[in-house]
């Protein structure tokens, strides 16, 4: 059955008993044993509940895995994958990585001795020279966010199958919509749910979605021992979200690509950062690996001054965090998302305060053009520049 079938009909088809047609929610944290020594398959919900397990399966089954995970967020999900690592344990983690990850790894994970090193993860020789003894798995972001960046992930898993190391892609940008790591040799794939999954920027969740019988028997143990499940009235409101996840993928892309090539004939925009423009670094990996595009870009802006006045005049678009929502929203990457990156190493890799990240909602296309259109215009007056 195509992809697009299987996400209209999550949950649909599963509840013979009464034959709704959406999974209900089941609030019950205790379930009653039929005797000693048995189980409906429900004991306690932290260990599995009905509306969740209807969530988990439509996850592992979405993208190609063997077992799915709901946790409370996508950081939740980050934790309960990091737990799999012992002290001394080492992995090399994509560059340009989301600001939560690193900040994790940095300011908790390295206090239980287990320690990271950030790469570009498409880079073979890099890879190869920093891989130690103890390096025990490759945590990939692609395309990275926000300076898009693509991982061609087979070719990683090959790599990375030779060292023993175990492979973990953060999907949330693409979503199993568009690509499946686990189809090109990925262990772990992980998502920020909260994003396009859940789709409305009304949902926090988290996914995480193995490949194996002992790695999905040990994340299980993780799951339940952690605890950082996902409620049941999440679990429905994330899967109510997900039964429209290819109409708006296919919005999202259509829209972000219109706007990403209108910018890049501005004069007065540096650089256009989205791997669905054919300039793009990453574009012939994408076009492999992937069948489309994230609806998120940044650009750089040639002047700086252009930053605080775009933001204080764009109006259809929101100025606001996060990402993936039907809604459009703008942000600033080096003073939110990326906050807790270090300025080096953020202008080490290009996220400088030149730079604007764009979440592109499903509004018509031509409305969020103008409304860039009279920002930038308005920007450029204030600052006594001529408009391009
Ligand atoms: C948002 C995000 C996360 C964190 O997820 P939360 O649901 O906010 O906890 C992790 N990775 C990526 C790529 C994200 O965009």
């Amino acid at each position: 059955m195509k992809i697009e079938s299987r996400l209209a009909q999550i949950g649909s088809v599963q509840e013979p008993k009464t034959g709704a047609v959406s999974f209900p929610i089941h609030n019950a944290t205790a379930f009653r044993h039929p005797r000693l020594g048995q189980s409906t398959g429900f004991d306690y919900s932290r260990s599995s509940s009905p509306t969740r397990a209807v969530l988990e399966a439509a996850a592992a089954e979405l993208e190609c895995g063997d077992a799915g995970f709901a946790c409370s967020s996508g950081m939740a999900a980050l934790q309960t994958v990091f737990a799999l690592f012992s002290q001394g344990d080492h992995l090399l983690v994509s560059l340009d990585l989301y600001g939560g990850t690193y900040r994790l790894l940095e300011r908790v994970m390295s206090r239980f001795g287990v320690t990271a090193t950030y790469v570009d993860t498409n880079d073979l020789d890099a890879l190869e020279s920093h891989c130690r003894e103890n390096t025990k798995a490759v945590l990939i972001e692609t395309p990275t966010n926000p300076l898009m960046m693509i991982t061609d992930v087979a070719k990683v898993s090959e790599w990375a199958k030779r060292k023993g190391c175990m492979v973990i892609v953060d999907n949330t940008l693409l979503t199993p919509f568009f690509f499946r790591p686990i189809e090109h040799g990925a262990d772990i794939v992980i998502h920020s749910a909260s994003k396009y999954l859940g789709g409305h920027n009304d949902v926090l969740a988290g996914l995480i979605v193995s490949k194996g019988e002992q790695l999905s028997r040990d994340i299980a143990f993780l799951h339940n021992s952690i605890g950082a499940v996902l409620g049941p009235q999440d679990s429905w409101l994330l899967m109510r979200g997900m039964k429209t996840l290819a109409l708006r993928m296919e919005r999202h892309q259509e829209n972000a690509l219109k706007i990403a090539a209108w910018l890049k004939e501005r004069d007065d925009v540096e650089e256009v950062y989205y791997p669905g423009l054919p300039h793009h670094p990453g574009y012939d990996i994408q076009q492999r690996q992937t069948s489309g595009n994230t609806g998120i870009f940044s650009f750089k802006m040639k002047d700086a001054r252009m930053i605080e006045p775009i933001l204080r005049h764009i109006k259809l678009i929101a100025f606001a965090e996060s990402l993936g929502g039907v809604e459009s929203l703008m942000t600033y990457p080096a003073v939110q998302t990326h906050a807790d990156i270090p300025e080096d190493i953020r202008r080490a890799v290009g996220v400088d305060d030149r730079l604007l990240r764009y979440s592109v909602g499903i509004e018509h296309a031509d409305d969020l053009i103008a409304d860039l259109a009279q920002a930038i215009e308005a920007a450029s007056r204030e600052i006594g520049g001529a408009s391009a």
